[in-house]
């Protein structure tokens, strides 16, 4: 993958938040049943977290979390990635934020052809530790997620980091497919999937919660085979110079290591279909790649097939 050094990114489309303060008060809120910690979506009341991995984290009430702003001061994109820093795109948040331009350009011109109007763009915020959320206080435990009450993405980017040691998915083209993950989930918010799902089971291998995280890995593919057509905020630039091979293998392995299968696997339990709520490796890959094939997400109707 090489980016384009020449790109004029929005910088409007993420929040560098800094660091919360996830300490406080006894730690995570909500014991994880089955031990396995990675486990699945939890839902708090109203509010559900659509984490790329599900579980491991805990959520207090908002009412309860005044201390996400006292943390560490977060940075100014505008200056860190603006076209007047030569070295932007060794941050990684700019990098970033140029997946998030990419992935919502892509929408813009896809969504409308869903049928239900106009896309509506979100931000994604970067944080660290802990943050206080729409849906409650989250902690990085959690991996990066969606949180519909508040219609943002929320990341610690040193997900990066735990993804290439604890789940060997190295390169980094893991990190676009992961935001890519979480835009969809966005996309079936406004398509009012996410909602119709939420009355369905929250776990099993035929569950609704696995479906739509399907769903959001076929997207994510989707995205990815148009990538290298998204242009910059002044419409003049593509954001990507190209992309490989490689980097898709990097996506497909990446959707492959954070299967529910390979997860209960490295976290020493027995394989339980019952708990699953991501999709198996193998499942995640091959709706990653029906997405990517076709570059449709008309194709990415993980709800109206029994061919999960
Ligand atoms: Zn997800």
């Amino acid at each position: 993958m090489e980016l384009n050094e020449r790109a004029e990114l929005d910088t409007s489309q993420a929040n560098d938040l800094g660091r919360g303060s996830g300490g406080g008060g006894g730690g995570m809120g909500i014991p994880i049943p089955g031990g396995g910690g990675r486990g699945g979506i939890i839902g708090i009341v109203v509010a559900v977290l659509i984490a790329l991995l599900g579980g491991g984290f805990g959520l207090n009430a908002m009412t309860n979390g005044d201390d996400g702003s006292q943390g560490g001061g977060g940075g100014d994109l505008e200056q860190a990635c603006g076209t007047a820093n030569p070295d932007r795109l060794q941050d990684a948040r700019c990098r970033n934020l140029l997946y998030v331009n990419s992935i919502q350009a892509y929408w813009q011109k896809e969504y409308p052809e869903l049928g239900n109007g106009k896309y509506e763009p979100t931000t994604t915020n970067f944080f660290q530790q802990a943050v206080n959320t729409g849906c409650g206080q989250a902690d990085s435990g959690v991996g990066p997620f969606y949180c519909p009450a508040d219609k943002l993405v929320y990341i610690d980017l040193s997900f990066y980091d735990e993804l290439a040691t604890r789940f060997g998915a190295k390169g980094e083209f893991a990190q676009p497919y992961v935001l890519a993950h979480e835009y969809g989930h966005h996309i079936q918010d406004l398509l009012g999937t996410n909602a119709k799902a939420g009355q369905g089971d929250q776990s099993g291998p035929k569950s609704a919660s696995v479906r739509l995280e399907l769903q959001a890995d076929c997207y994510a593919g989707a995205w990815a085979k148009h990538a290298t057509e998204s242009k910059d905020k002044s419409g003049q630039q593509p954001l990507f110079k190209s992309i490989t091979e490689a980097d898709i293998s990097q996506a497909v392995d990446t959707a492959e290591a954070i299967g529910d299968d390979s997860i209960q696997e490295r976290s020493g339990g027995k394989v339980n279909p019952d708990q699953f709520t991501h999709g198996t490796s193998e499942q995640r890959k091959r709706w990653f790649t029906q997405g990517y094939d076709g570059g449709d997400p008309k194709n990415c109707d993980t709800f109206g097939t029994d061919q999960l």
